[in-house]
Parts: structure tokens; C-alpha cells; sequence
């Protein structure tokens, strides 16, 4: 790529993310305070830095109803009414383990997911899985989908995002504060874009309430730094409910982290780029490639580029 990118992604579901673990007095206080706060403060941090983001929705949460924490054609307002355009993406209709349905259910799933967000005007081209767990990709892109979100690569091997070796794994990397891996975005048979993410901005509540947020803004410098070196995206992402615990401290973590973006930016040493356009920006950039070396002709025909 000509220059580094920094993508940020977020999954936004309020309660439909944890619908399926019960423990309903646990988790309802946590998306109270993401739908009466930490939405309208993440849209004045991206605001204050200029930065567009991919939000990831859950489709019923456009759709009126009268539990608030399940719908919230109000907050999609907000966010479509950010200062800075941000890109409006899915995250299914109402947030199944898409590896887990069926075909039939996986069509009114993604079918659904794009009838609701039209009635805000949207027509979503990224879909990021439920628990990062991707499938049905052709369907996804006969409904119109052209970008995913894939796992960040990682060195431990945890089946999921939630078994114990993979929270070990992770709780060491933050810790330890490693460096972030760098990725690339790659065009898949389907001729969508895959993105991996780099880093979660590890959620705040239960026993990771006691990690600093200076330890996740070290590590997002780490990844930036990376990512400007190498000319490769550095990929955040998070869920607005991760905040929500010490919500001052996790926001003042991320005012620095889009500080340093911005900074880089202003010095023509990064780019903010929200999934969708980083799809344009690769798919220009093979073109211009293909005409010089004709490689890659296959996946820009696959892509609908050429034909
Ligand atoms: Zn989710």
C-alpha cells in the first residue's frame, strides 16, 4: 500500500450480543450505560478527531420496539448525524453465531439485516460476524455485502473468542503490551474484501476492569508505529459496551489513541479509512498494478473491476 491505514470497527448490538448467556443482570446494567452515554461520547471523540469509523449493527435495533436495550432507531440517528460521515455496516439481523444456522436462516438473517437498515436510508457493505465467526459468504454477498472483519491473527490457539486459552492469550498480550500484528487487506474467491482486525480495545468490565488503559493505548501506539513502518493497516476494533466500565478512563484511552491518528495523519504518514472505503482504495490499487504487471487480472474480474 502507498500509506499505512488506521480502520477502526465497531460492533454495536446492546443487548443482542449476550441474549444467548443468560446472566441478563450482569449485562443489561453495562448496555444501559452504552445506550444513555457511551455512544454520544464516541461520537464526540470521533467528531473531535475527524474520524470515520465502520459501526457493525445489529439490524432489529433499527427496527422501534418497546425494550430500549433491544431497539434504538434513536442512537442510529445520532450516529448517521455524526459531524464526520461515518460508515453504517452490519452485524446481522439479530446477531446468531452464523456458523451455527442454517442456510434458509442464514438468507432472512442477512435479508433482514438490509431491509431494516434501508428504512434509515443504508445500504450496508460491510458485515461483521457474531463472535468473528464468518460462513455463508456468497449469501452475504448476494445481499449486497462486499467487505468482512476476520479474527486478528494471534500466536496462542483458543477455539473462539470467549474459551480460556484464548482469554489467557489475550489477557498476556495486553499485559505484556505487545505489539499488535500490522495486516493486510486480501479480495477472497467471492471478490470481498477480508480485513483482519489487529487489536480489541480490551473490554473494561469484569476482571479486565484492573488492567490500566494506558497499557491499551501502548499497545495502539505500538501497532500505529507498525503500521506506518511497514505501510499496513493497524485495525482497532471494540464493542461501545467495552467502555463502559471506568467509561472516563477508557474514553481518555482513546481521545490519545486518535490523537496519535490524527498527529500521523496531519504529517501525511497515515491514513483514516472506514472498512468500505479501504475496499475502493485496494481495489484501485490493483487495478493501477494489474495494468502495469497483469497481475491479479482473476481476483479484479472476480471483484467486478474488470469484465
Ligand atoms: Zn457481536
Amino acid at each position: 500500500m502507498k500509506r499505512a491505514v488506521f480502520t477502526l470497527s465497531l460492533d454495536f448490538e446492546l443487548a443482542w450480543g449476550t441474549l444467548d448467556r443468560g446472566r441478563d443482570a450482569f449485562y443489561r446494567p453495562l448496555c444501559r450505560a452504552e445506550r444513555e452515554q457511551a455512544i454520544t461520547r464516541l461520537l464526540d471523540l470521533l467528531a473531535k478527531h475527524n474520524i470515520a469509523a465502520t459501526w457493525a449493527i445489529v439490524g432489529a435495533l433499527f427496527e422501534d420496539g418497546a425494550d430500549d436495550l433491544l431497539h434504538a432507531p434513536d442512537l442510529i440517528d445520532e450516529i448517521q448525524r455524526c459531524p464526520v460521515a461515518q460508515e453504517i455496516g452490519s452485524h446481522t439481523f439479530t446477531h446468531p453465531v452464523m456458523t451455527m444456522v442454517t442456510r434458509e436462516q442464514a438468507h432472512r438473517q442477512f435479508s433482514l439485516a438490509v431491509e431494516s437498515a434501508a428504512k434509515a436510508g443504508v445500504q450496508p457493505r460491510t458485515i461483521i460476524f457474531p463472535r468473528n465467526q464468518i460462513a455463508h459468504l456468497d449469501l452475504a454477498r448476494d445481499y449486497g455485502f462486499t467487505c468482512y472483519r476476520t479474527p486478528e491473527p494471534r500466536w496462542y490457539c483458543g477455539a473462539g473468542e470467549r474459551d480460556a486459552v484464548s482469554r489467557l492469550g489475550h489477557l498476556a498480550d495486553v499485559l505484556a503490551a505487545t505489539t499488535p500484528r500490522t495486516v493486510e487487506p486480501t479480495i477472497d474467491e467471492f471478490g470481498m474484501m477480508a480485513i483482519p482486525g489487529s487489536m480489541l480495545y480490551t473490554p473494561s468490565f469484569g476482571m479486565r476492569r484492573h488492567i490500566p488503559a494506558s497499557l491499551r493505548v501502548t499497545r495502539a501506539r505500538r501497532g500505529l508505529m507498525e503500521a506506518i513502518r511497514n505501510r499496513k493497516v493497524f485495525h482497532l476494533w471494540f464493542h461501545p459496551t467495552d467502555i463502559v466500565v471506568n467509561m472516563n478512563e477508557m474514553l481518555a484511552g482513546l481521545d490519545e489513541i486518535f490523537a496519535l491518528v490524527a498527529k500521523y495523519r496531519e504529517a501525511g504518514e497515515l491514513e483514516v479509512q472506514p472498512m468500505v472505503n479501504l475496499r475502493s482504495a485496494l481495489l484501485k490499487e490493483m487495478e493501477a498494478s494489474s495494468v502495469s504487471t497483469c497481475v491479479g487480472a482473476g481476483a479484479l474480474a472476480s471483484a467486478g473491476v474488470l469484465s
